[in-house]
């Protein structure tokens, strides 16, 4: 790709590209994106906006190329990649309890750091610009610290547990207060319950009054502190709440989070496979957000969640990987290519989840479930220039009918050739500008070394 470099300007102007928009505008051919700092000023036709915008603009030729939003991540671990393929072929809990967990205990923050470093890098080259993460968070090295070392957008979340109140209410405040709208706005918080079955009824209360109280003191209407948990995974989840708590739940998990007053347009709730009718009539009317994990709900054979059912309630319906412990990847073109063919063959119906559809819960659904629409997911004026740029002249996108259908059936994540993240250029021609990613492979093998050593002398 070639750029005519105007040093010393942070304007950049894409030009003869075909511009996927995700908004009323759809697509623009022979267009054009001006971004000035970290914002997309302009969009239209390349010969309007050149002569508009000529003169000290770093130019980017996108000429048989694709410019759209960056993807959007709305449910990962990102420091479990470093636990990729570690464990693979178990059922969930057994995973869960007998693999997964022992080894996380062994993590240190460091360990933390680098594999969230590498999701962050992993995710850039396969063209996501945001993130949604649940994790530990830890003092010092952390995922926040990762993101932003790479420059990846994310919301960083500490993911809270029953067992562990005191310690999660010091990390929680610690971690809005060091990393919410930090980072030029790149980095934001949640607060996240791990599942209705680890956290018990008191503590869901509490932690909906802990966010409330972050969002007054480090949160805005502009940017909010949200709430990332995993709901209804499994189908044995509603014996699993029951006999933690000793509650009883008549008609779904949802019903019993809203009992607890838990549930409202803030909250995103990943899987939602086990979910019944009543469900879904609270997921509608409490606006929650739901982050779709097909890779993931397949792989730990957990089951399928209604989308086209949820989608036809008109919830807002977005797309995740999961770790890359149950993806193994986090390829966001893999993942909207299986959702589209899933539920078709699932339903026996090839209509359900049109190629327009899996594009925009990739992209402005997924801002949307994110509470930050107003900032990210498509390329208008006045949004952050979160933009990523395909390159068409492959033969898997050969010949060319519709771009929308090239991107979710054909497409690889390594046809994205050059990714911009608030008006930075992070990747230029598949290259990193941020990290040296030899350097990240190297950090990551040897942390995989470290930690099972660690493992083994735990076992002794
Ligand atoms: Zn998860």
């Amino acid at each position: 790709m070639r750029r005519e470099k105007d040093v010393g300007t942070m304007n950049i102007l894409i030009k003869n590209g075909t511009i996927l928009t995700m908004s009323e505008k759809g697509i623009i051919r022979q267009g054009a994106v001006v971004i000035e700092d970290d914002k997309i000023v302009d969009i239209g036709k390349t010969e309007d906006l050149e002569r508009k915008y000529g003169r000290g603009y770093e130019k980017i030729d996108a000429s048989g190329k694709v410019v759209m939003p960056g993807l959007i991540n709305t449910h990962q671990h990102a420091a479990m990649s470093l636990l990729r393929g570690y464990a693979d072929d178990l059922p969930l809990q057994e995973w869960l309890e007998n693999r997964i967990w022992p080894i996380e205990k062994c993590m240190t923050p460091h360990h933390i750091y680098v594999g969230a470093l590498l999701t962050a890098v992993e995710s850039i080259i396969g063209g996501t610009t945001t993130v949604n993460t649940m994790y530990h968070y830890t003092r010092g090295e952390n995922e926040a610290k990762a993101f932003s070392d790479v420059g990846l957008r994310g919301i960083i979340g500490h993911v809270c547990f029953s067992w562990r109140k005191r310690e999660d209410k010091l990390l929680l405040e610690e971690l809005a207060g060091k990393w919410h709208n930090k980072r030029d706005g790149l980095i934001r918080v949640s607060v996240d319950p791990h599942s209705p079955y680890t956290v018990d009824p008191e503590y869901f209360i509490e932690l909906k009054e802990i966010g409330r109280d972050l969002n007054r003191k480090y949160g805005s209407q502009e940017a909010p502190i949200i709430w990332h948990i995993h709901v209804a995974e499994t189908f044995d989840e509603v014996e699993k709440i029951q006999a933690a708590f000793k509650v009883r739940l008549k008609d779904g998990i949802f019903e019993y989070l809203d009992s607890l007053k838990f549930l409202d347009e803030y909250v995103i709730a990943a899987h939602c496979v086990a979910i019944t009718e009543k469900d879904i009539e609270i997921i509608r009317k409490r606006d929650v957000k739901v982050s779709h994990n097909p890779v993931s709900n397949l792989k730990l054979a957990s089951g399928i969640s209604p989308v086209p059912k949820l989608v036809s309630k008109d919830v807002t319906v977005s797309l995740g990987t999961d770790s890359s412990c149950s993806n193994n990847t986090a390829d966001m073109f893999e993942v909207m290519k299986i959702a589209a063919l899933l539920h078709k063959g699932v339903n026996r119906n090839p209509t359900v989840l049109s190629a327009g559809q899996i594009l925009k819960m990739a992209t402005i659904k997924g801002a949307k479930a994110l509470m930050w629409d107003e900032e990210i997911g498509s390329i208008e004026p006045n949004k952050k220039a979160d933009v990523i740029i395909l390159n068409f002249r492959k033969p898997h996108l050969f010949p060319l009918y519709s771009e929308e259908s090239h991107l979710v059936y054909a497409a690889k994540s390594s046809d994205v050739e050059t990714v911009l993240i608030n008006g930075k250029i992070v990747m230029e021609n598949g290259k990193l500008t941020t990290v040296d990613v030899d350097k990240v492979l190297e950090m990551v093998e040897k942390a995989k070394e470290d930690l099972i050593e660690r493992v083994k002398s735990n076992l002794k």
